[in-house]
């Protein structure tokens, strides 16, 4: 098997005794290089918490996450705005590598060819501020594609973009993890955006409803 995150019967509860909330429980499933997966359901499903547990972000209070073939990073996209205000694009698309432990020059020139392959060469030098929000998510997806990861997480990334845009951000997310040969989560409330997705999971006052 080329899995490479497996949940195993996960649980996350936020709070204890009265006041405990389970967001997610009896979670088992499992993402592999090439899966692609819309997660869709009513807000408060458990959605987010479910993502955030896949990327590493949190800590399941019961069951086991595993990542078995999984040595390199995790992409991430977030729903509203991610970019820092004060670096531009390129800095922005730059840094995670740069944090990671790459040379500037050679973080900056690989955040250039993740740019100009999704079309975006010429917003290198804009600040956050100037770009739409369209191309900020695009940017985004930049930033996940110049690191190369090969887990692509995204927690409503198109929530606050025009349909015609938020299918465009979709294609591109797709089409970076094709190309990457990643596993790809993209949760949404979209139904047009979940029909991109080969594979769709529902969740359901916290459980996958299969
Ligand atoms: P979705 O992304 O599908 O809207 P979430 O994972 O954000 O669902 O939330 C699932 C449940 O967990 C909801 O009832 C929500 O109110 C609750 N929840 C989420 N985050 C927290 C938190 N930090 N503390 C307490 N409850 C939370
Ligand atoms: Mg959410």
């Amino acid at each position: 098997m080329n899995e490479l995150v497996t949940c195993r019967d996960v649980a996350r509860t936020y709070g204890r005794g009265v006041g405990a909330v389970v967001a997610v429980h009896g979670v088992t499933c499992a993402l592999g290089a090439g899966d692609q997966v819309a997660i869709t359901g009513p807000s408060g499903s458990g959605k987010t918490t479910l993502l955030h547990l896949l990327a590493r972000l949190d800590s399941p209070t019961s069951g086991t996450i595993t990542w078995p073939g999984l040595d390199g990073r995790i992409g991430v996209v977030f729903q509203g705005p991610s970019l820092v205000p004060s670096l531009d694009v390129v800095e922005n698309v730059a840094l995670p590598l740069v944090i990671a432990g790459l040379r500037e020059p050679e973080a900056r020139q690989q955040a250039l060819i993740a740019l100009a392959t999704i079309d975006l060469a010429d917003l290198a030098e804009s600040l956050p501020e100037e770009l739409s929000g369209g191309q900020a998510q695009r940017v985004a997806v930049a930033r996940v594609l110049a690191s190369s990861p090969r887990l692509i997480i995204a927690d409503e990334p198109t929530a606050q973009l025009d349909s015609a845009m938020a299918i465009r951000v979709i294609d591109l997310l797709v089409g970076v993890a094709t190309r990457l040969n990643a596993a790809l989560a993209i949760a949404t409330h979209d139904p047009e955006v979940a029909a991109r997705l080969p594979e769709n999971w529902t969740m359901r006052d916290g459980a996958l409803a299969c």
